[in-house]
């Protein structure tokens, strides 16, 4: 098969299709790899290193869409990329088409095979190839929100781990998934004082037998919340009610009555937010201040980190990608029903029953 990777348009978009690795991956089986010229080279990924892997350099996205039977991408299609794509051509990444109804109907109108990375499952449960950018987002929570603790970013002027002689800070953190864990094991590692909160005893358990008593583990109820937060340096939101929004634990009565200078990072943004006084921001103006409390809500945030985030996201996409082309889409679904859950739209319908009945399509 013939696999392309255009550079991705989408502003501030920094992260590739397809690594060096994942191109050999590729072309180790007798694939053609087409890259756009650049694609990689905003994050240390020259066109020399993927030449090495095997690709071919093109230096426009028309030819790639023309010539390519998959498209490996990061973000969904810009308006411009849905244009290009083609009947029974396979597109592969990031989709989340129910908040996007213009852009269902353009793949709609395609006619092109799209499978979404986000609805893709796992074997074990979950959703793999959204979890590598919540391990990035609940890790980056901390080195964000300790850096607004600085005073030159508006903080408090706290150093998370104190010194010896001076007591450390206090991060809490709500919501123990993906996100939370990534965030606890940083904020452990920084020699803070953690609270965890989450509405599962189990996952609490399990957190228990690993961390002891370096952490406190407590049963997530409005009561827990509000003196949790009340007493935090830096809370983190991280909770996930899966397909609806995210569920405002933190009132703005609470966040008045927090520390002034105290920070919050709202990781849930994406889903709504789980602080009532959130909204979401971007890399170019993280913050916001609401009654003396910093507010890190960037939609995004692995975005920033767009080099280690195009690593962790292959290790979770290539597999299916070999599928692909290996096998061709129809026997690929069919021999995997995660890979299968992938797909939105194929051939002109929408395949995934919650963005059809969220857009009105017939399903
Ligand atoms: P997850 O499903 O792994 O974890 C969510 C956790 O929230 C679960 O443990 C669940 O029990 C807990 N929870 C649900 N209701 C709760 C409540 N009332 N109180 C306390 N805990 C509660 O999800 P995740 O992968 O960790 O993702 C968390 C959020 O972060 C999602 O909204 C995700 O989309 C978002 N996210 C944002 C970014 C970003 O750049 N801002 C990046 C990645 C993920």
């Amino acid at each position: 098969m013939i696999v392309g990777v255009p550079k991705e348009i989408k502003n501030h978009e920094y992260r590739v299709g397809l690594t060096p690795p994942s191109v050999r991956e590729l072309t180790s089986r007798g694939h053609t790899v087409l890259v756009q010229k650049d694609a990689g080279s905003a994050i240390g990924l020259d066109d020399s290193q993927y030449v090495a892997a095997g690709a071919q350099i093109v230096d426009t996205a028309q030819e790639i869409f023309q010539r390519a039977g998959m498209i490996v991408k990061v973000k969904e299609p810009q308006p411009v990329e849905c244009a290009m794509l083609r009947p029974d051509q396979i597109l592969y990444t990031y989709l989340h088409l129910a908040p996007d109804p213009e852009q269902t109907k353009a793949l709609a109108a395609s006619g092109a095979i799209c499978i979404a990375y986000e609805t893709i499952t796992g074997a074990g449960g979950g959703l793999p190839l959204l979890a590598p950018m919540s391990e990035v987002a609940g890790r980056m929570s901390i080195q964000a929100g300790a850096a607004h603790l600085e005073k030159s970013k508006g903080g408090m002027g706290l150093l998370l781990g104190g010194v010896p002689g001076v007591a450390p800070g206090h991060v809490v953190i709500i919501g123990a998934g993906v996100v939370g864990t990534n965030a606890l094991q940083m904020a452990v590692g920084t020699g803070a004082r953690v609270t965890v909160l989450d509405k599962s005893v189990d996952r609490l358990r399990q957190l228990d037998l690993v961390y002891g008593n370096r952490i406190t583990t407590l049963y997530s109820n409005a009561q827990s919340i509000e003196e949790s937060v009340l007493a935090a340096d830096l809370v983190i939101g991280g909770v996930l009610v899966p397909g609806a929004a995210a569920p405002k634990l933190v009132t703005r009565e609470m966040v008045s009555k927090m520390k002034k200078g105290a920070v919050i990072v709202d990781v849930a943004i994406d889903q709504g937010g789980c602080f009532e006084t959130s909204h979401a921001t971007t890399h170019a103006e993280p913050t916001f201040v609401v009654d003396g409390v910093i507010h890190y809500c960037v939609a995004n945030m692995p975005g920033a980190v767009a080099r280690t985030s195009t690593f962790a996201l292959n290790n979770a996409t290539i597999v299916h990608a070999v599928a692909l082309a290996e096998k061709g889409w129809q026997q690929a679904l069919k021999d995997n029903a995660h890979l299968k859950n992938g797909l939105n739209v194929c051939k002109g319908k929408v395949t995934y029953e919650a963005v059809a009945k969220d857009l009105g399509y017939d399903y």
